[in-house]
Parts: C-alpha cells; structure tokens; sequence
C-alpha cells in the first residue's frame, strides 16, 4: 500500500486537515506486470514467423528463385507464416475489443441443441481426418440467451482443438447436458491430453502446453483465451479435465431458465 499525503494548510499557517489517497500498489503493480508480459509476448509471435520469412525471402532473392523445386516451397513457407500472422493480429483485435468497456453481446433466443448440431454438421462435412463423430444431445429443444456469432467462435475453437490434437482413428464425442439453471456443453477428444499441472493455464493468453508443437500446428495460443472470455461474457464459466495419453474433455457452462417453450418429449 502506498500513500501520497497532502497537507491543507492556510495562508495563517494553520493546518485544516490532510487528505490521504491511498494506492493499492500490489494491484497495479501486477496489472503493469501482466501488461509488460503481453506485450513481450505479442512481440515475441510476431517475431518469429517474421524471421522465418526474412530467411527464406533472403534465401529466394539469392538465387533460389531459379530453383523450380525449392521456390514454390519457400513460397509456401513464406504464405503459412503470413496467414499465422493474420489469425494473430486478428485474434489480438478480438481481445482488445473485449478489453474495451463497449463490449456488447449481441443477445437472443437461440434453441442451443439444434444451433449445436449445426455447427458439428459443419465440422462432419469439411473434416479430412479420419476421425469419427458422436453426439449425445437431447432431441428436444433448449432455449438459451446468447450472442450467436460469439458462442459459434467459443465452439469452433474447441473443436479445432479436438481435431488438432486427435489420433488418426480416433473418436471426438460432443455432449449436451442440461442441469438445474445451466446447460454444459463439452468435447471430448482421444488425443494426447494434457498434463495435471497444466491443466488451468490453457485459458492463459500465449500458453501452449508444447510450444513447438502446437506452433507447427498453426495455433495462436490465444484460441482458449477468447474462449474463457466469451463465456464468462455469457455468465457462463469454461474448464478443462484431461488424462495425459488418454485424452481431453473441454466443457462450459451458460446460464439456462427453462421455460414452456422448451418442448419435453
Ligand atoms: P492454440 O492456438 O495453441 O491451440 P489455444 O488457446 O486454443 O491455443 O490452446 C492453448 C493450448 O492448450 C494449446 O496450445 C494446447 O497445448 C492445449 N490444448 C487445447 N486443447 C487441447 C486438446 N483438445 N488436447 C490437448 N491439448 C489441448
């Protein structure tokens, strides 16, 4: 804690009374802190793909341009490195705007079982692992408040994750539970897992579990930040439970009245 004291003094000399403004330094020390760290860390990814390119421009400007079979790769490394660099700055554009005090959720009505559904048919469709799907979701309607687009992103991210980190062969299972004055959504992949003490960070901006790795993989670090953020947007809250080897589950919660129109069987 830190005091800055001023003395109210009159022209007479004598003191009327003192006013104290009192800072809780450890607060803003740590807010200063988390700020410093962001900031090297954004200059930090964007840095490395940038020295990537650097070096294989370079390289392509000396001579191997003329190479018909190491040009078109070099190309090909320079354009992956380029589209890293546009989720970043886009994702960095999403965290700003809701570190904005405008944020607004643009709210509505939505039947969250058939908007989940809709967003796993898009997966089904477009996926080219072979990785195999199942949904265990109510068959009837739920009715949720939500900003649609936002909750779409939540949902993509995870099961981007799921995808990304699943064996060949392996099974991602997606659920729907509704409880007293919640709905759970959850994913469930087969893929590496990940490990106990680390379990909490991966809703951290810029924590990745294996850096290289999930680098190589194109991620952001920032895909499960957004996330925690959205849903915690929503009243909601986001949490992971894994087993090393075995595989992941990422689950989260939205507040859940039920209602007349949330037609039981
Ligand atoms: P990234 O863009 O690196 O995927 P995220 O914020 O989406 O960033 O995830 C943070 C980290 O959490 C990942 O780098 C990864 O280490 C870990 N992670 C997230 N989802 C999974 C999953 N389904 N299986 C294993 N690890 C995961």
């Amino acid at each position: 804690l830190r005091a800055n004291v001023s003395v109210i003094q009159k022209e007479t000399g004598f003191v009327n009374g003192l006013i104290a403004v009192l800072h809780d330094i450890t607060e803003q020390e740590k807010i200063d802190m988390e700020r410093r760290e962001f900031v090297a860390n954004v200059s930090h990814e964007l840095r490395t793909p940038l020295t990537t390119m650097r070096s294989y421009l370079e390289a392509l400007a000396e001579g191997a341009w003329q190479d018909d079979e190491i040009a078109p790769k070099f190309l090909e490394v320079t354009q992956t490195e380029t589209e890293r660099m546009i989720r970043l700055v886009n994702d960095l554009l999403q965290l700003s705007k809701m570190d904005s005090r405008d944020y607004k959720l643009n709210k509505e009505w939505i039947d969250i079982i058939s908007f989940y559904n809709r967003i796993i048919d898009r997966f089904e469709l477009s996926k080219q692992q072979n990785v195999t799907f199942e949904r265990k979701l109510p068959t009837h309607s739920a009715f949720v408040e939500i900003d649609g687009d936002k909750l779409t992103q939540v949902i993509d991210n995870i099961i981007s994750n799921a995808l990304k980190y699943s064996p060949e062969g392996g099974k991602i299972t997606f659920r729907l539970e509704e409880k007293n004055d919640i709905v759970v959504i959850g994913v469930s992949d087969q893929g590496v897992g990940i490990p106990k003490n680390n379990i909490n960070k991966i809703f951290e901006r810029f924590y990745r579990v294996d850096k290289a790795r999930t680098r190589k993989l194109g991620g952001t670090g920032l895909g499960l930040a957004i996330a925690k953020e959205m849903v915690e947007a929503h009243g909601g809250e986001i949490w992971a439970t894994s087993k090393e080897g075995k595989g992941t589950t990422i689950s989260f919660s939205l507040p859940y009245l039920r209602t007349e129109e949330d037609d039981w069987e």
